[in-house]
């Protein structure tokens, strides 16, 4: 007779999350939305938002993450990847109401950079992120200890990802580090390094593995060998004392579900699909990806090499595919081909959750005068929180 061996890993809000119900205390998301929604085949949602969003006038800024349908991009004042909308928003202190059609980290973040007297609304709680989720406060704090028991907390800097809670930003901030984003992840690690002796000097890279494993094996010239990834599923993370002294960078065991889809078949498969296509990725992918791949950037890098690519050239895009489509469609006329990565589907699911009903019920009821699905980050988060972020606009 066998028997059952326990699950290296723990039970997951994946199941909540998929099925937009029930709280999750342990979430950055939060519970299904309160609203009475329109119905999705309302045939008068379009005039329906486009008068609840007049009514408002300047009283209402609405952010439109590259990833959200097209749908809800319509009724976007700015797009834009979630740092760059956080600072739009703090930018328009005019606009009482800022409705952030994205996930809820980025609520959080421009709840943090904007004014007390600005609201963030998210127009479906249940619209987090699974790699944000894949750190939580506890967690973290747990794996703090394990590298002050391994004698290495006093040399090492965080440096979290902007796709990150609140919490694990305001710890990031608490330890003297700094926020990145894919665009400056480089210039994060350079500064982290250059706060102590170079040798000992180390980072812990949250929540995402493999934008910490490129920009330190690409970008600064580390090898595979000077990272180890901690596993908050497993005792010490999975990791020996002598392990952790040794690395230079420790992972954090998070990944994207929506970046981590690609692989080296969908590489080989698309070059032979697509005869002299540019393979282009986002550094969320993974390491070997990455590697295969002719061009790797940010969501903004990757908007701009195809701007200025040549008529006649083709690419393939290894990110969300609202943006892929969106990209395909905006050049199809300059005689740019745009192909996404894989031949599978790749939505990011709890992107996907804010649709036009969702976006309809926030406008209206804000148009009413009742502000729905706020989100708050406490004042002692929010300090912290900031001082992380403040670094990261000051990176040299
Ligand atoms: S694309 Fe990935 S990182 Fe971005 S919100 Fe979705 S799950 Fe999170």
């Amino acid at each position: 007779m066998t028997t059952a061996q326990p699950l290296d890993v723990q039970p997951t809000p994946l199941a909540l999350l998929l099925l937009g119900r029930a709280a999750d205390p342990k979430s950055e998301r939060g519970v299904e939305c309160p609203g009475d929604l329109p119905a999705p085949s309302d045939p008068h949602l379009v005039e329906r938002a486009r008068a609840a969003k007049a009514k408002l006038g300047d009283k209402v800024f609405v952010l439109g993450h590259h990833y959200q349908r097209d749908e809800v991009i319509e009724f976007a004042d700015v797009t834009g990847d979630s740092f760059k909308l956080a600072r739009d928003a703090a930018d328009r202190p005019e606009a009482e109401y800022i409705v952030f059609c994205g996930v809820h980290f980025m609520a959080e973040s421009a709840d943090i950079l904007t004014s007390g007297r600005q609201q963030v609304v998210l127009p479906d709680l249940a619209a987090g992120c699974s790699m944000a989720d894949m750190a939580s406060a506890e967690q973290v704090a747990e794996c703090w200890d394990v590298l002050t028991e391994a004698g290495i907390a006093d040399v090492t800097v965080p440096v979290s990802y902007m796709n990150s809670s609140a919490d694990i930003k305001a710890f990031t901030g608490r330890h003297g580090g700094t926020i990145c984003t894919s665009s400056n992840a480089e210039r994060a690690l350079r500064w982290a390094f250059a706060q102590g002796d170079g040798a000992q000097q180390k980072v812990l890279f949250l929540p995402d593995q493999h934008l910490g494993r490129n920009t330190a094996v690409r970008d600064l010239g580390m090898s595979l060998g000077d990272c180890v990834v901690y596993n908050p599923h497993k005792p010490n993370g999975g990791l020996t004392a002598a392990q952790l002294r040794d690395a230079r960078v420790i992972l954090w065991r998070g990944h994207c579900s929506v970046h981590g889809r690609f692989s080296l078949d969908s590489v080989a498969e698309v070059r032979e699909r697509v005869p002299g296509v540019n393979v282009l990725v986002h550094p969320e992918c993974r390491n070997e990806v990455v590697e295969a791949a002719d061009y790797v950037g940010s969501t903004e890098y990757i908007i701009r090499t195809l701007d200025a690519a040549p008529a006649g050239s083709k690419w393939a895009i290894g990110t969300e595919l609202n943006l892929v489509r969106r990209l395909a469609n905006r050049y199809a006329d300059q005689d740019k081909e745009v192909v996404f990565l894989d031949r599978t589907v790749c939505f990011c699911s709890t992107m996907n959750r804010i649709d036009l009903p969702h976006l309809v019920w926030a406008l209206e009821s804000l148009a009413e005068g009742t502000v729905v699905n706020r989100i708050e980050v406490d004042k002692e988060t929010e300090k912290f929180a900031k001082l992380a972020l403040e670094q990261m606009l000051a990176l040299p």
